[in-house]
């Protein structure tokens, strides 16, 4: 790794040129006190605090600059392929859009219409309205349902009040919606594989309430009660990791072998895509970085799937969360997004690692993709 070449220097003198022809094209930062001030001449006493507070400042200066005089260097930057924006969110995004341009802001959304800052704060700027609850959206307004998808009682709430709704659930979510109230209605007792709390589990768990149980954990099998063991059947959150969704998926089984899986895979094409890819830029870098937001499951899993293959990795939401610290000594660094993640952080991290010594970008390709979903007819173009 080339190392910083870093200048501190008091007083007035100019030192940026020469420490920069000195520095042979390594990243030169250059620090300057300045100790004299016309108010505060190099000859007056005040001068002899103000160079006492100069140095105090270049000795504080000192560790912040050991830190990214280790992080510069020349690298190599793995992209995954395929990562970022999946079918499901440009669709949600689309939509939004749609309705934006049709009727004007506001346009009220339930929940986050996928889970990233960046497209939040961009459709907020541009007049959406995001809310938790209907009960905040105005009577008779119109209202979007977030890709995560919603249960039926949030359906039938939107129509007592009057809402206009329109529905941007990812397709692949509501597939699972589907085989959830297929199985209640064939008397299964429904094992959802998934995580509590999440949006995408809540409106599928509300498919049928009575006949559906979580399960996040292979241990959770184990405290399934089902009236008929010979009537067990289970689902999958589309986000999930999918290693660790197969473990939970097999003690099913082993305790309920005539247990029922869905038609198709749950966990969507995106999710298993980017989990591939993911592991393909691992195997050869010694960092793996994540664009996605705290909230955002699949990119979680991304990070969590980096990690099992050995190597460090950390979900940032933009290259502002780029730790100094995480580069020191790092020549290769794999980057993913997340399927909610707009594929131009991915543009401004890589931007941020080359701003800390020169890059060679390459991407590792996984398989490509071409899934796209139809609009809803409420938006459709006539
Ligand atoms: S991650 Fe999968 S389920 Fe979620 S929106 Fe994208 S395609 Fe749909």
């Amino acid at each position: 790794m080339e190392e910083a070449f870093v200048v501190a220097a008091a007083g007035t003198a100019a030192v940026a040129a020469p420490a920069a022809a000195a520095a042979g094209g390594r990243p030169v930062a250059g620090v300057r006190a300045v100790s004299d001030t016309p108010r505060r001449p190099l000859r007056s006493p005040a001068a002899l605090a103000g160079g006492l507070r100069a140095l105090r400042s270049l000795r504080a200066a000192g560790p912040v600059l050991s830190r990214w005089g280790a992080a510069v260097g020349r690298r190599r930057l793995l992209l995954a392929g395929p990562r970022s924006f999946c079918a499901g969110v440009d669709r949600a995004i689309e939509i939004v859009e749609k309705v934006l341009e049709r009727q004007g802001p506001p346009v009220y959304v339930r929940k986050q219409i996928v889970h990233n800052t960046h497209v939040v704060a961009d459709l907020e700027r541009r007049g959406a309205v995001f809310v938790d609850e209907l009960s905040e959206v105005p009577d008779g307004a119109c209202v979007v349902f977030s890709a995560h998808g919603v249960s039926p009682a949030v359906r039938q709430e939107a129509a007592r009040r009057g809402l206009a709704a329109v529905d941007a659930t990812c397709p692949l979510v509501s597939k699972v919606h589907a085989e959830a109230r297929r199985f209640a209605a064939e008397g299964y007792l429904v094992a959802l594989i998934g995580h509590a709390g999440h949006e995408e589990v809540e409106g599928t768990m509300g498919e049928a309430p009575g006949a559906m149980v979580l399960v996040e954990t292979a241990d959770d099998v184990a405290g399934l009660r089902p009236r008929d063991p010979g009537k067990v059947a289970y689902l999958m959150q589309t986000t999930l990791a999918v290693d660790e969704a197969e473990e939970v998926a097999g003690a099913l089984r082993e305790r309920f072998p005539a247990a029922r899986a869905p038609g198709s895979d749950d966990i969507c094409y995106a999710t298993t895509n980017r989990q591939q890819a993911v592991r393909a830029v691992a195997a050869e870098a010694e960092l793996v970085l994540v664009a996605g937001s705290a909230n955002s499951s699949n990119s979680l899993r991304l990070v969590e799937t980096a990690e099992r293959a050995g190597v460090p990795a950390h979900l940032i939401d933009g290259p502002a969360d780029i730790q100094l610290g995480w580069l020191a000594g790092v020549s290769t660094i794999g980057i993913s997004a997340g399927a909610s993640a707009p594929p131009a952080v991915v543009g401004q991290i890589v931007a941020a690692l080359a701003g800390l010594g020169p890059v060679d970008v390459s991407e590792r390709v996984t398989t490509t993709e071409s899934i796209h979903f139809s609009l809803p007819k409420e938006v459709r173009s006539p």
